[in-house]
């Protein structure tokens, strides 16, 4: 760990006034964190997110990322929004080619009319669209591919959604880039599909032919079919992978995961191993950009245990804690883990059914190992440090604070409205009757049933 420890700026979750709803607080962490001095005059900049899988209900808000589109063009940016295609693909996935990507995207609102930006797929209609970055420092992978439109950006807002991951426990900025930024050559690299024989089970499907019912299994046409290259027969005594003819797609696992089903998956140690090479393409996306050109934020709110590419959002690990701002990738999604760990569970949640106690590691227990792997991976190659500095901001209340961030400079009460107020009552009838209280005063506590 680096002695010298990395700010990052956080603001809490709780709002009670204009100045701390937490779209104000994001735009004001840009500037404390420094990310505007990332951008200079007509810069192109990539506003990285995950836009979320079709039926996904836990993924960024357009206003979230709105926010900081508006902030990128006050720098004297050109911003556009970002994300890429999807490796695997399943019966359902809705992220696979750019043009399903664009059609998911708009469904969540991430769209010119929302963000007054493009939304642009990073990877191309069938994610080849990349080029090669060598990581020769790369713990686990030696080369990667990253979508074009962010290799070719001058500056970039690696805008996070931060929530859990069943394969790489959680999902921050690290991942927004480590998976989210490379395209389906790059997500091969990611998912290590080229380590190893079918045997060691690392990129291969895993068949657990035990846990497989077999023709009984309600899922058994599903998983057939969901196979692009017929690798799958299911009989009745239960389910047989070709791996001659597997394309490692990761179909059959999702199939037959998402279902609850025991028949495909991943062998345990294939989770932390890919939190290393997530960490390792990271670095690759971090490459393509001169220094200084890279800003991190990330919102810890709806902080389900799955990420934002599985097609539902169940309750969350923990309330809403915040927004964080910083230059270093790795102090901020160490940050954002420290403090998720430290908030309360939710209640009826996966932590709470786990007993789960404030301070203890959420997504360790909800995804079986700690999100810490990454961090360490990603300090040892010198992406940044765990060693953080963390300065927390609370805006103040004052008359500026609160029209900073409004649409209008100009208040409402001053034009138009008064203009209105006038035209309405200059020289009309009164556009209604005035009629006597009747009692009304105290009569509204008969509805009150707790008096
Ligand atoms: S067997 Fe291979 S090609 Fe077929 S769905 Fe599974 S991972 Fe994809
Ligand atoms: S979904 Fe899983 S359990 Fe069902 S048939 Fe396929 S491998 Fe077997």
């Amino acid at each position: 760990m680096s002695d010298k420890p990395s700010k990052v700026w956080y603001a809490a979750a709780n709002a009670t006034n204009w100045t701390e709803s937490t779209i104000a607080k994001a735009k004001d962490l840009f500037y404390l964190a420094g990310l505007d001095k990332c951008i200079e005059k007509d810069d192109s900049v990539a506003v990285k997110v995950h836009c979320g899988e079709w039926n996904r209900t836990h993924c960024l808000r357009p206003e979230f990322v709105a926010a900081i589109v508006e902030e990128v063009k006050a720098c004297g940016g050109k911003p556009f929004v970002t994300d890429t295609t999807t490796l695997t693909y399943h019966l359902f996935n809705n992220r696979c080619t750019g043009q399903m990507l664009v059609e998911g995207a708009n469904r969540h609102g991430l769209n010119w009319a929302s963000l007054q930006a493009p939304f642009i797929v990073a990877d191309g209609f069938f994610g080849e669209d990349d080029l090669r970055v060598e990581l020769p420092e790369g713990n686990i992978i030696k080369e990667t591919y990253i979508g074009r439109g962010l290799y070719e950006a001058d500056a970039v807002i690696n805008l996070a959604h931060a929530k859990g991951h069943p394969i790489t426990a959680f999902g921050g900025c690290i991942k927004n880039f480590g998976i989210g930024a490379q395209s389906k050559r790059g997500k091969y690299q990611t998912h290590l599909a080229f380590w190893g024989d079918p045997e060691d089970a690392i990129g291969y499907p895993k068949v657990n032919k035990e846990g497989c019912k077999g023709t009984e299994c309600p899922y058994a046409k599903m998983c057939e079919d969901s196979c692009p290259e017929s690798a799958i027969t299911v009989a009745a005594e239960g389910v047989e992978l070709d791996y001659e003819k597997c394309a490692l797609c990761y179909s059959c696992q999702v199939t037959c995961m998402f279902t609850g089903m025991e028949g495909i998956g991943f062998r345990d140690d294939y989770f932390p191993l890919a939190q290393i090479a997530m960490s390792d393409a990271a670095l690759g996306c971090m490459k393509t950009f001169k220094p200084g050109k890279i800003g991190y934020m990330a919102y810890a709110v709806d902080i389900c245990p799955e990420c934002d590419c599985f097609p539902w959002g169940g309750l969350p690990v923990s309330g809403d804690v915040g927004v964080f701002a910083s230059k270093d990738i790795v102090a901020i999604d160490t940050a954002v883990c420290d403090l998720i760990d430290k908030a309360k569970v939710y209640p009826g949640s996966r932590a709470e059914e786990l007993g789960l106690k404030p301070g203890e590691d959420k997504f360790k227990a909800v995804n079986a190992f700690t999100p810490r792997i990454q961090l360490k991976a990603a300090e040892k190659i010198g992406m940044g440090t765990m060693n953080y500095e963390l300065i927390e901001y609370e805006p103040e209340l004052n008359p500026e604070n609160i029209a900073k961030w409004q649409i209008r400079k100009t208040p409402m009460t001053v034009r138009p409205m008064r203009q209105v107020f006038e035209n309405h009552h200059v020289g009309r009838e009164f556009p209604f009757n005035r009629e006597d209280l009747g009692g009304w005063l105290n009569k509204w506590k008969d509805f009150d049933p707790t008096a």
